[in-house]
Formats: C-alpha cells, sequence, structure tokens
C-alpha cells in the first residue's frame, strides 16, 4: 500500500483506506469506510465473524507473498479466472476446486 495513494492518516490517527485503494482491492470490506466505491455492498452482519470462509488464501507465484482472494463458492465448483496480485500487479491464473461450499484446492500459476 502507498501512503496517500491508499491510504492516510485523519486526524485521530486512525488508517484510512481511499476510495482507489478500495477499487484495486475490487471488493468492500463492509466495516463503512469514508471513501468505500461499492455503495449498497454491505457485508451482512453476522457474516463478518466468519470472513476465512469466503476468503481464499493465494501465494503469489511471482513475488511469493501471500494475500487473501474473495471468492464465491456458488459460481461452481471448479473455476478458473485470472487475478491481478495485490502485491505486485502481476496477472495469476488462478484455478479454484470446490466441493459444495468447502474450498477443496487453489492453484496459482504465472499468467501471460
Ligand atoms: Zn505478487
Amino acid at each position: 500500500m502507498k501512503f496517500l495513494e491508499d491510504f492516510y492518516y485523519n486526524q485521530d490517527g486512525m488508517m484510512v483506506f481511499t476510495e482507489s485503494y478500495h477499487l484495486k482491492r475490487g471488493y468492500c470490506c463492509g466495516s463503512g469506510c469514508l471513501h468505500c466505491p461499492f455503495d449498497g455492498i454491505t457485508i451482512e452482519e453476522g457474516a463478518q465473524g466468519g470472513q476465512s470462509s469466503n476468503l481464499a488464501l493465494v501465494q503469489c507465484p511471482f513475488c511469493f507473498e501471500s494475500f487473501h482472494l474473495p471468492m464465491n463458492a456458488e459460481d461452481g465448483s471448479e473455476q478458473h479466472f485470472v487475478y491481478d496480485c495485490e502485491v505486485c500487479c502481476h496477472p495469476i491464473a488462478l484455478t479454484l476446486h470446490f466441493n459444495g461450499d468447502e474450498l477443496l484446492s487453489v492453484s496459482a500459476e504465472k499468467s501471460n
């Protein structure tokens, strides 16, 4: 994250994420951020404790950093898509396998 581009500190010393950070991340964190561009998309109360259920941990094949990827088991039992690494921004070809709601495997490969 880059200071001022992605976040800044308000007068209370709290970290505030900018709209551009939210857009780069691509989804709403549901904590009612000041600059959230995802109006009307909020994570329902009660779902917040179990956030890991809709996030897959992915290790980037370029920079080997790990980050959480939003996922939706309802999109299919086998999902292929390209996602830009949140750390180095290289495109990662991802394959996710689900068994019902359960994530079975995540594979991350370099995409061209
Ligand atoms: Zn990376």
